[in-house]
């Protein structure tokens, strides 16, 4: 096991980067991770010299998404962390437990990291599944080597999205529906087409090519990045982006439940499997 899940450095003057450090579990998110996550970013946001956040991997993936593998109660899980939400419940029985952890630490975090004022910059190798989207696309930009893979095959679960759903934006209604119902593979030359990827690098480049991206976006004054960066959130938020993610978020939950109840567990065991490829 790595010392931290999540590594923090600065590679530059006024630049930090935050890094996944879990890779013999594909940098998946268990509860620990995320939280170890959160306080980078905050870190980051709390540090004036700080301009620009890159948020790396570990590793030949980004993420594996979620650790379904993480095991125990609900409120054992979150006991050794301080939420940063108010909603609490975390003992609560039945789906009140389910949703208060879910929308804390996957809405919840996404949202908040989706929230610095800060330009972020996510820099994706390999895979990056389901969960992994929601670490992903929180950020402003995303370049991604030429070898990164993108799905959400929570369909197949029974589940009809990831908790951040966020879909519809980052790829247009129509193909957003396409990747939901087949979960086929979306490639990094495809995500930049559809406008859900910034650049597409060689893997070997990945790393350096963020870094002087962010190098430049760090010579600009860091209120007007501040500004553009809420006029553009700002934009997507006046599209109805908030209400229509939280809708997506309410059916998530039914679905577990509906799980619980057909299965006895939240998600249907028969659609593990991912689509081949990659
Ligand atoms: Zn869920």
């Amino acid at each position: 096991m790595p010392e931290t899940p999540v590594a923090y450095e600065t590679p530059a003057e006024h630049v930090a980067r935050i890094v996944l450090n879990r890779p013999e579990a594909r940098n998946a998110q268990d509860t620990g991770l995320l939280y170890a996550l959160n306080d980078a970013f905050d870190r980051a946001a709390r540090d004036d010299a700080t301009k620009v956040i890159i948020l790396a991997a570990v590793g030949p993936h980004f993420s594996s998404g979620h650790d379904l593998r993480e095991g125990g109660e609900i409120a054992e899980q979150m006991a050794p962390f301080e939420p940063v939400g108010t909603w609490c419940g975390f003992g609560c029985a039945g789906a009140e437990g389910r949703m208060a952890r879910e929308k804390e630490i996957y809405l919840g975090l996404s949202e908040r990291w989706r929230n610095i004022p800060k330009p972020t910059i996510a820099a994706v190798q390999g895979k990056c599944i389901s969960g992994g989207l929601m670490l992903a696309w929180p950020c402003d930009l995303i370049v991604a080597a030429e070898d990164a893979l993108f799905c959400d095959n929570t369909v197949g679960l029974g589940v009809g999205g990831v908790e951040y759903f966020a879909h519809p934006w980052e790829v247009g209604p129509r193909k957003a529906k396409e990747l939901l119902f087949t979960a086929d593979w979306l490639t990094a030359h495809e995500a930049r087409a559809l406008g859900m990827v910034n650049q597409v690098v060689p893997a070997e480049e990945l790393q350096d090519r963020v870094l002087d991206l962010a190098k430049r976006i760090a010579t600009k004054p860091m209120f007007a990045l501040k500004l553009a960066k809420e006029a553009v959130n700002a934009a997507e938020d006046a599209q109805g982006r908030v209400g229509a993610m939280g809708t997506a978020f309410a059916l998530h939950q039914l679905a577990h439940s509906h799980n619980m109840q057909v299965h006895g567990r939240p998600v249907d065991p028969s659609g593990i499997a991912l689509p081949k490829r990659g």
